[in-house]
């Protein structure tokens, strides 16, 4: 008999042999994303040699990116195909490869902006991780109402002089290069006059600074640009027109952050096993009441979201989806995270509230919880995806 699905067998029989063991399963209690996840760039060091050998051999493939063009270095596959790679790596618990902001949204920008010779550039090396981007969107006179970014970009003939300050730039420190929105045309209305640079962090001109935060790992910085000289052709798309990019990105944004949070983390033990594990079983169930019915809340809703995520997506990927749907799966994805890291602490008790020592696995459970707020300010606040979802889903008036 024929094989039903030769993708699928093929895709199984591949991460027997190549995903190694201790990439899949989940992470151990405290371990930071930062070891049990590859972000790449030209400083990366990884935490394993297996972390290597599981970025190199999934990029190899193009498998980093699998619906990315072969071209660029992208796996090829269309959507139906990812689909099976996405639940084929679920099955072994598989941890991420790469976590990038290049991949999930600077890459599908310039997939749809981009010249062919940005693409060519930019594209391959974002696929094996090898060039660690930071988003330099924020300042700190423009954060919800982004528009009014103020960071100048001077046309000097072959090249822009900028100048101005961004804030919150996650990673900024670490990253190799930055996506950036700047303003090319300061006389024209605010969304107009919008243009979208890539350059490299180690240019001339630009410092970070970090900002500690409550949690005490804050990944945020300030970013400073003083006289940055920045090549002509790494702007992206029409000068004046980069607002079209931004938004775009940001769709992309919301969904990564939707996708990240909302599901709880791959690999990860969900809320309900770690209470069945510290509280205990009466009569074979959880042996608190109240605490059983948030939690089977929270997996109901949990079902309904990935139901939603799904159905976005193939919309999306069959052309009929809208960019303000990302709003609704970025609001209800970390409002479900938040939800999460609520039950965590009531089901942690006291010990949840433990900040230093191996005891408390240096406080990740309070530290996750902290976190968890952050998500529903970062790509935009609650308010303003409701904002858009009252108006461009509900078409509520303004
Ligand atoms: C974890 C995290 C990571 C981040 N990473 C980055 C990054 O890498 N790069 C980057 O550029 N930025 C980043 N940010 C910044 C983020 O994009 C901004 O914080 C966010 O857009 C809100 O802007 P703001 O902080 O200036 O708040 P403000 O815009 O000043 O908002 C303050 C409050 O007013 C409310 N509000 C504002 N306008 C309205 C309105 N029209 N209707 C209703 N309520 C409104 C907001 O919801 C919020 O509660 C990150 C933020 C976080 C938390």
């Amino acid at each position: 008999m024929n094989d039903p699905d030769p993708f699928r067998s093929e895709v199984r029989a591949w991460l027997e042999l190549n995903c190694p063991q201790s990439m899949r399963g989940m992470p151990r209690q405290g371990q930071s994303s930062e070891e049990t996840v590859c972000w790449g760039g030209r400083r990366w060091v990884f935490a394993s040699e297996d972390q290597r050998i599981w970025l190199e051999r999934m990029a190899e493939r193009g498998w980093t990116a699998p619906e990315w063009p072969r071209e660029y270095a992208g796996g090829g596959l269309d959507h139906a195909q990812a689909k099976v790679l996405r639940e084929e790596l679920a099955r072994v618990h598989a941890r991420p490869p790469l976590a990038s902001f290049g991949l999930s949204m600077l890459g599908p920008a310039l997939l749809r902006f981009g010249s062919d010779e940005q693409k060519r550039r930019f594209l391959p090396p974002i696929v094996r991780g090898e060039i660690r981007w930071c988003q330099g969107y924020s300042e700190p006179g423009a954060g919800s109402d982004l528009a009014s970014l103020q960071t100048r970009a001077e046309d000097r003939g072959d090249h822009y002089r900028v100048n101005g300050q961004k804030i919150w730039t996650s990673y900024a420190d670490q990253a190799d290069w930055i996506f950036c929105l700047v303003r090319t045309d300061p006389l024209a209305a605010k969304h107009e006059g919008i243009g979208f640079l890539l350059f490299d962090m180690e240019s001339p001109g630009v410092s970070t600074r970090p900002i500690t935060l409550i949690s005490g790992s804050s990944p945020f910085c300030e970013t400073f640009f003083d006289d940055v000289r920045v090549p002509k052709h790494q702007l992206v798309g029409e000068v004046n027109k980069g607002w079209d990019i931004a938004k775009y990105l940001l769709t992309h944004e919301r969904e990564m952050i939707s996708g990240l949070f909302g599901a709880g983390g791959a690999g990860q033990a969900s809320v309900a096993e770690i209470a069945c594990e510290r509280i205990g079983l009466s009569h074979g169930r959880l042996a608190d009441p109240g605490l059983r019915h948030d939690l089977a809340r929270l997996a109901i809703d949990s079902e309904a979201f990935a139901s939603t995520l799904e159905r976005v997506v193939d919309e999306a990927k069959a052309g009929f989806g809208t960019g303000a749907a990302s709003s609704l799966l970025k609001y209800q994805g970390t409002e479900l995270n938040r939800q999460r890291h609520e039950l965590l602490m009531a089901v942690g008790g006291a010990e949840a509230l433990g900040w230093e020592g191996q005891r408390f696995s240096e406080g990740a459970l309070a530290r996750g919880w902290l976190r968890s707020k952050g998500s529903s300010i970062e790509g935009g606040t609650s308010e303003i995806q409701l904002n858009i979802i009252a108006k461009r889903l509900l078409g509520l008036p303004a």
